[in-house]
């Protein structure tokens, strides 16, 4: 059919990128499926103080597919992301996320955690997005100081006056924000001061080698001075041994989530994470 419609679609011949074309396909109705059919849950990683104390988590979404067992987001959030599908997706994480947040207001002891949820590009810009969020919050019944909304410096590059407008509705709900992965993308500094964030997340990358590595010792010190000076608070990610928060808590990181606290694992599994 490629020369029925007269185009020059020799791809289409070729085996290798047909499989793939097949395989994203077959992805993409088996996520439509798959969310249709609430195969999605959420995984919550602890996320704690230099005490060791639980201050909040991230909400990490995992597919537990039919056949293929539990999927990590890698797998699966970049083509939900390409076809759109990250939009209902979204919103799926965003109510429950909502919901966890709610039950947790009613103990004293968890009343104060807050939720970390991650939002794509795409789900940022979809023209009802603020109202997307608003109307979780108020369905649940959770307090919107305890949410917090995770955006990466890509999103941060497109239409800077819309990304302020909308974080900073949300913000006059109380709604959280930090920018992820931080240090990998080309945010400029100048623009950075102007979005009303609330944390920056330091990038498990420069937390992986902070011990053997002087450049990444010096560049998670920058952002932490950064931090500071914005008057933001900072989280490191990635965090897997006690000598890699000890590092970064000299260098005035009191945050962090990772593998050495805890993996993401099902909600109750927080709280037997490590001090
Ligand atoms: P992220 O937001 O940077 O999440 C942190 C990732 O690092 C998670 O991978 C987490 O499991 C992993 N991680 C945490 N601690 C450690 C550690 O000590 N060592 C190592 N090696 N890894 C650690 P995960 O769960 O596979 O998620 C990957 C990415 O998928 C996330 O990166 C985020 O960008 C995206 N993602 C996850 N859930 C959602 C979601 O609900 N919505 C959207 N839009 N994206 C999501
Ligand atoms: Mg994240
Ligand atoms: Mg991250
Ligand atoms: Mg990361």
């Amino acid at each position: 059919q490629a020369k029925a419609d007269g185009r020059n679609t020799m791809s289409f011949f070729d085996p290798e990128m047909q499989a793939a074309l097949n395989a994203r396909a077959a992805l993409e109705a088996d996520l439509r499926r798959g969310l249709k059919q609430g195969q999605f849950e959420l995984h919550y990683q602890p996320q704690v103080d230099y005490t060791g104390a639980l201050i909040g988590a991230e909400a990490l979404l995992r597919w537990n597919h039919p056949t293929r067992g539990l999927v990590q987001p890698d797998a699966f959030i970049p083509v939900a992301e390409d076809t759109g599908l990250i939009v209902p997706l979204g919103a799926w994480v965003l109510d429950t996320a909502c919901a966890q947040l709610r039950a947790w207001s009613d103990t004293l002891d968890t009343a104060a955690l807050t939720l970390s949820v991650n939002v794509s590009a795409r789900q940022f810009r979809q023209a009802d997005f603020v109202d997307l969020v608003l109307s979780a919050l108020d369905r649940s019944g959770a307090n919107p100081r305890c949410l917090k909304l995770e955006l990466t410096e890509s999103l941060l590059l497109v239409d800077a006056e819309e990304t302020i407008a909308r974080m900073a509705a949300l913000k006059a709900h109380g709604v959280g924000f930090s920018l992820d992965d931080f240090g990998t993308g080309y945010s400029s500094l100048s623009y950075l001061k102007r979005l009303p964030l609330d944390q920056l997340k330091i990038d498990r990358s420069f937390v992986r080698d902070l011990l053997a590595d002087p450049n990444d010792a010096a560049i998670a010190r920058a952002i932490i001075t950064l931090a500071e000076s914005l008057g933001l608070s900072v989280i490191a990610e990635g965090v897997e041994t006690v000598e890699q928060r000890d590092a970064l808590a000299r260098q005035g990181c009191l945050s962090y989530q990772g593998y050495y606290f805890g993996r993401p694992g099902p909600v109750e599994a927080l709280f037997k994470h490590r001090a």
